[in-house]
Order: C-alpha cells, then structure tokens, then sequence
C-alpha cells in the first residue's frame, strides 16, 4: 500500500519510518522494513497493526543500518494482516527482501514453480512468491539487476516492486506496473516511494517513474530503464507541497 526506499549515508530507519508515517494516511493493516546492516546482513523488523508497534519492536530490537533499505505499509490482499504476511519478504534464503504494493495475478502457477524449485515459502502472500523467485533468478544469473528485470517481465497484474540484496549494499532496485513509483533526488542520496509523501521531508526534487520501467537507485546515481534494460530519458519536476 504505501512503499519507501532509501540509499545514503543518513539514518537509514529514520527516514524509512518517516516516510512510512507520512503514508499512513493511504490506510495499512501491518508495516515492515528491511536494512542492510553495518555488517552487510539483511535485517527484517516488520507487525501486524499500527506502525506504532513496528517502532515499538525496532526500539526493542534495533538495528545499526548501514545505509540501504526498503519500508512497506500493507494493505492485505492475499492471506490475512499477520506478522508473517506482513512485507518485507525474503528470497535467496535471507539475503534478498522485497516489498510489494498491488497483486500479483499468476502467483498460483509461479508459487507452483518456486516450490518446485525447492523454495519453502512462510507467508500466503503474493508478494513471496515473487521474493523466492527473484531468489532463484540471482542464483542463475548471478546479479540482483539482471535478476529484477527477468522477474518482472514474468508477473501478471499490478505491481510497485522494491528490492535489495545483501551482495548489493547500497543499491536498491524498483519496478511498476500499473501502480505508481516515484524516485526522489538527493545530495549524496536517493529515495523511491509509491507517492512523494514518502520523501518530501527531505527532498523536493522528484522523477515520476513511466510505466514498465525500472529504477535503480545508488547514492550517487539513478537510473531507468525500460523492462529489457534499454535506459530511458527521464526529466525532474519540483514537488509542491505544503508539509
Ligand atoms: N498483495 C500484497 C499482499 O497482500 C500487497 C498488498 C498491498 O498493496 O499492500 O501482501
């Protein structure tokens, strides 16, 4: 439902929780976050209900991020508003976390496939099925990017995808479909969200991301192509916005 990404050399939890506040008003059932740690480890926290028990479990349970991650706030579509179908979910046995806003249509013909492929999945959410298939792509092809687009051109529905890797640190890859995704630009950082409300507090400077495109987002550098990795031309717009 409501979708941040952050790369930089900031507080990564702040700003991945700040910006899920400011979309709490798109409505959510559970929220979540996943960071690469200091130590280059995949660190989850994510509940079900009020984004003031997900701060409650980080307070309890911090982690010392170390400048990539990704924030979710769910609106359950498959499988009930649980700690477990709560996004992130994780793919390449922990070391990769997606989160997802929409549906995925053919998730029943893909979970097939991933468990044919040996993967356990733990959630009743479309969402994992395309972690654990993002999993399998970057054990074939060996880097996240060309793993993202093989995925994405797979999945039948609507999609705003983030994702990161801890073979990737300070990298985090996004693509939509039918639903929206916005890149915010930063000095020295970069954000994405499904609206601006999910950067605004740090930056005004923002690229709409067109339709069937991916980004990919570093500190220093944003990127988009189209799904089979062609780049596209992409023009800034100043966000207006009484905060
Ligand atoms: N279909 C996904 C789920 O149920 C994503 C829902 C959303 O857009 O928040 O987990």
């Amino acid at each position: 439902c409501g979708i941040v990404g952050y790369v930089g050399p900031n507080d990564t939890v702040d700003a991945l929780l700040g910006g899920l506040r400011r979309l709490e008003y798109r409505g959510y059932d559970s929220a979540g976050i996943a960071v690469l740690d200091e130590r280059g480890g995949l660190a989850v926290r994510k509940r079900a209900g009020k984004l003031a028990r997900l701060i409650e479990l980080v307070e309890a349970s911090p982690v010392a991020a170390g400048g990539t991650g990704i924030g979710h706030t769910r609106w359950a579509t498959h499988g009930g508003p649980t700690d477990e179908n709560a996004h992130p979910h994780l793919g390449d046995g922990g070391k990769l976390a997606v989160i997802h806003n929409g549906i995925i249509e053919n998730f029943a013909e893909l979970r097939a496939e991933v468990e044919a492929g040996g993967v356990e999945l733990i959630s009743e959410t479309d969402t994992e099925v395309v972690a654990a298939l993002l999993g399998l792509e970057v054990a074939r092809l060996g880097d996240l990017e060309r793993a993202f687009r093989a995925v994405v051109v797979r999945l039948h529905g609507t999609f705003t995808l983030l994702a990161l890797h801890r073979d990737a640190p300070g990298t985090v890859v996004a693509a939509r479909h039918n639903s929206p995704l916005v890149v915010g630009l930063g000095d020295g950082e970069n954000f994405l969200g499904s609206d601006v409300a999910a950067f605004v507090a740090h930056t005004r400077r923002a690229v709409a991301v067109d339709e069937d495109n991916i980004a990919v987002i570093t500190p220093d550098e944003v990127r988009i192509t189209d799904f089979s990795g062609d780049p596209v031309e992409f023009a800034e717009f100043e966000v207006a916005w009484n905060a």
